[in-house]
């Protein structure tokens, strides 16, 4: 067969050569011992805890070395183009902090563009010719019928499934057969043809699994679609070629294809790149583990966390806690590091499936949040509402001095001891709210509506905001002596049949009645926070509801 006619036949006209492309995209001028390494996910708009695990592993195994880590988008699977993904990638990892050095809609070193495996056909056309015309590459004819009715077969046999040795029917077809096919206009795909036997075996250095052992392929798999784009074993095996990508961070899933993959980078003649598989992000749930699940997990999609508003170091620290073993322990040590100073070394990561567990972020959250500043909570949680927050949560930042106080009251911002249990902006922002929201419901009184009332209409009567907390209190107190109300706490206890309640239940009303809840930080405290105006206004209004 004249399989350098059939090429030309296939993919008319000149293509630049290997020796072309090498020139144009040439070895990276990088120190010796940098890596480079890559992101590419394809453009599909969901932006999730997998793609966050290996771009953290690809930033730090690069950044590390004095290499670079670049963007690199694999949309050729793409029936159509997700308006924004792109961009929704790069804010989703730089909200996590991590950035790229060149890529897609980043730019960077304009030598190995484009970033956009769509805008690349050219090039993958070149070595695909190059490949027919070596006879390493065939057109096929099968149709989805043909294909479907093959696995059927190889099913009901219990073979292997696909296309490969005895089933791969057109491997063998004819010069005849082939320009009769291709004549009568009938649409093809080009396979690999495969020189794989599984009898052999392949030993393998994985970065992340160390040594694995895998089984030659003998698949012979597409390599370009009927409608000419790639598929991603090809694609991927030209881009990180030509990218120069050093070590290629991926999900194990691939682990499978890997074999496909020593063939494609044989026969296109291409060094093989190190590759590292990471584990998948599991999920306990009951008895079993699983996979994260998109459709079941909302915590999966990376918008949660910035919805919820995680404070981003918290869920990069958690990250790194799964990604690295050592982290936890080098964390404890230096808790105030800079993260990028943690030694992170892909042979550190988890073989097998690391656990996702959403309350251990948690946990981690509430640590890292009670270690903000007064600016720094100021601004995160002023960040997190510009972007998710109503337009009232908004306006709770207009009056800054007030907002500080609050959070100095209700978490301890800024002083000494800190409340550990807020987790994120949007939980923080709920508990504050009556700060800046008069309540639209109360809690339930203890006390009856009428000595409700007339502790309210006392306590207005008396409400001095200049009080200090102490006269603030001893009203308190003469107020409950005055309704049938112990002052003192042990008087009601020796004594309980004596009165209506304890001075407790008449603060539990002067609470409930300005903030709407039986349980708050101190009462003073706040009603100073609110003001005398707003103080007054809350009591009459919670006197007029009963
Ligand atoms: N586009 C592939 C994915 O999103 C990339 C896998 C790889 O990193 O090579 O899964």
């Amino acid at each position: 067969m004249n399989y350098k006619l059939l090429a030309e036949r296939l993919l008319p006209g000149e293509y630049p050569t290997p020796e072309d492309y090498e020139a144009k995209y040439p070895p990276r001028d990088l120190p010796k011992g940098a890596e480079v390494t890559r992101l590419a996910p394809s453009p599909t708009g969901f932006i999730h805890l997998g793609n966050l695990f290996s771009a953290i592993t690809d930033e730090r195994i690069a950044h590390r070395s004095g290499g670079i880590v670049y963007l690199r988008i694999e949309d050729t699977d793409l029936k159509r183009k997700v308006d924004g993904a792109v961009e929704a990638v790069i804010g989703a990892l730089k909200y996590f902090d991590v950035k790229f050095d060149e890529g897609a809609e980043i730019g960077g070193n304009e030598t190995y563009a484009p970033w956009y495996q769509r805008q690349r056909a050219e090039i993958y056309r070149a070595f695909v010719k190059k490949l027919i015309a070596e006879g390493r590459a065939y057109p096929c004819f099968c149709t989805e019928d043909d294909l479907a009715a093959l696995r059927e077969e190889q099913t009901k046999n219990k073979e292997i499934t696909g296309y490969y040795g005895k089933y791969a029917k057109c491997r063998n077809l004819s010069e005849e057969e082939i320009y009769k096919n291709l004549d009568a206009g009938k649409p093809f795909v080009i396979r690999l043809r495969s020189l794989g036997n599984p009898e052999n075996k392949i030993k393998f250095h994985d970065e992340i699994k160390g040594d694995v052992t895998v089984t030659e392929n003998d698949q012979d798999v597409v390599i370009l679609k009927s409608d000419g784009i790639p598929t991603y074993h090809f694609a991927h095996a030209i881009d990180d070629h030509f990218m120069r990508t050093t070590i290629v961070i991926r999900g194990e899933d691939w682990l499978a294809s890997l074999p496909i993959h020593i063939e494609l980078f044989a026969a296109l003649g291409f060094p093989l790149p190190r590759y590292g598989h990471h584990c998948s992000l599991m999920k306990q749930d009951g008895e079993t583990r699983r996979k994260l699940s998109k459709r079941k997990d909302p915590e999966l999609s990376l918008e949660f966390y910035r919805k919820e508003g995680y404070f981003p170091r918290a869920v990069k620290v958690y990250m790194l806690t799964l990604l690295n073993s050592n982290f936890e322990e080098w964390y404890l040590k230096h808790p105030d590091a800079d993260l990028a100073e943690f030694p992170f070394k892909a042979e550190k990561m988890s073989k097998s499936g690391a656990l996702f567990d959403l309350d251990k972020l948690n946990d981690v959250s509430k640590n890292e949040l009670a270690r903000l500043g007064e600016e720094e909570m100021f601004a995160f949680l002023k960040d997190w509402a510009e972007e998710f927050g109503t337009d009232t949560q908004k306006k709770y930042f207009a009056d800054a001095e007030k907002m500080k106080r609050t959070l100095a009251l209700c978490m301890g911002v800024g002083g000494k001891k800190r409340r550990k249990d807020f987790t994120t902006a949007s939980q923080a922002m709920e508990f504050i709210r009556y700060f800046f929201e008069r309540p639209a419901a109360r809690e339930q009184y203890r006390t009856d509506a009428a000595s409700k009332n007339a502790i309210l209409r006392a306590f207005l009567a008396r409400y001095r905001y200049e009080d200090d907390a102490q006269a603030w209190f001893a009203k308190v107190k003469e107020i409950a002596a005055e309704n049938g109300f112990a002052a003192e706490m042990r008087d009601y206890k020796a004594n309980p049949e004596a009165y209506k309640g304890s001075v407790a239940d008449v603060a539990e009303v002067l609470r409930i009645a300005t903030t709407g809840q039986a349980n708050t930080p101190d009462l003073y405290t706040i009603m100073q926070i609110l003001g005398e105006e707003e103080t007054r206004a809350r009591l009459q209004c919670a006197m007029e509801n009963s």
